[in-house]
C-alpha cells in the first residue's frame, strides 16, 4: 500500500494522542484519593459499630438504672407505710417486732441497691465517654473523607478538561488524516495494540522491537510512499528524518 509520507507521519500524531488519552485514563483509574477513600470508609465503618455498641451498652445501662431506681422507690414506699404504722403504737408486740424486722431488712436491701445503682452511674459515665469518642472519631473521619472527596472531584474535573482537550487536538487531525492508514490504524487499536510508531534507532516505536539489519536495509531500499508495518505488532511503522535511514 502507498500512502504520502505526510499522511504517514500524520498517523504518529494520532498515536501520540491517543497514547496521551491513555495516560489520561490510566491516571483517572488509579488517583490516590481513590485508594484513601477506601480505607477511610472502612475506618468509618469500624467507627461506627463502635458507636453502634456504646449506645446499644448505654441503652442497656439507662434501662438497669430505671429498674434500680424503680425497686429504690417502692422499698422507700413500703419502710415509709411500715414506719407510719410502728409510729402510730397500735400494734400487739409481735406484730411490732415483725414489722421492725421487716423494715430492718427493706433497709439493708435498700442499700445494697443503692450501691449497685452507683456502680451502673460510674459505668454511664464510662460508657458516655465512649459514646462522645467514637461519635467525634466518626465525625472526624467523615470529614477527611469530604476533604479527599472535593480532591477527587477537582483531580477528576482536571483530567476531563486534559481530556477534552486532547480530544480536540485528535478531531484537528483526524480532519487530515488517510483514511485507509487510519482503518490499519483502528484495526490495531481494535485489537487492543499501538497503530502506529515512529522508526527510531532501529527500534518500532510502538512494541520498542528492535529491527535486524536485513529488514533495516530492506525498509531503506522501500520508496518512502510504501507504507511499512512492524513484523512484530503490526503497527504503521512510519519512517521520518529522526529513523536514521538514507532514504528519508
Ligand atoms: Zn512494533
Amino acid at each position: 500500500m502507498k500512502a504520502d509520507p505526510a499522511d504517514q507521519r500524520l498517523m504518529l500524531d494520532i498515536a501520540d494522542v491517543d497514547a496521551e488519552l491513555h495516560r489520561i485514563e490510566h491516571r483517572r483509574s488509579t488517583l490516590p484519593e481513590l485508594a484513601e477513600l477506601v480505607q477511610l470508609e472502612e475506618q468509618l465503618s469500624t467507627q461506627r459499630d463502635e458507636a453502634v455498641r456504646a449506645q446499644i451498652a448505654a441503652e442497656d445501662l439507662q434501662r438497669e438504672a430505671r429498674r434500680l431506681d424503680n425497686e429504690i422507690t417502692s422499698m422507700s414506699m413500703r419502710e415509709e407505710k411500715d414506719n407510719q404504722q410502728l409510729a402510730a403504737g397500735t400494734l400487739p408486740s409481735k406484730q411490732l417486732s415483725e414489722l421492725e424486722h421487716e423494715v430492718t431488712g427493706l433497709i439493708r436491701r435498700r442499700g445494697l441497691l443503692e450501691d449497685e445503682l452507683l456502680d451502673v452511674m460510674e459505668q454511664q459515665e464510662a460508657v458516655d465517654a465512649d459514646e462522645q469518642r467514637a461519635s467525634a472519631m466518626t465525625n472526624h473521619t467523615q470529614r477527611q473523607i469530604d476533604e479527599v472527596a472535593t480532591r477527587r472531584d477537582a483531580a477528576l474535573e482536571k483530567l476531563a478538561q486534559d481530556e477534552a482537550a486532547v480530544r480536540e487536538k485528535r478531531a484537528a487531525i483526524m480532519a487530515n488524516v488517510n483514511a485507509d492508514l487510519m482503518a490499519i490504524y483502528d484495526r490495531q487499536v481494535k485489537a487492543g495494540r499501538v497503530g502506529a510508531g515512529l522508526l527510531r534507532a532501529a527500534r518500532c516505536g510502538a512494541c520498542r522491537m528492535e529491527l535486524d539489519r536485513g529488514l533495516l536495509s530492506r525498509i531503506n531500499a522501500t520508496p518512502t510512499d510504501d507504507v511499512i508495518r512492524c513484523d512484530e505488532c503490526g503497527a504503521i511503522l512510519v519512517r521520518t528524518h529522526e529513523s536514521g535511514l538514507a532514504s528519508s
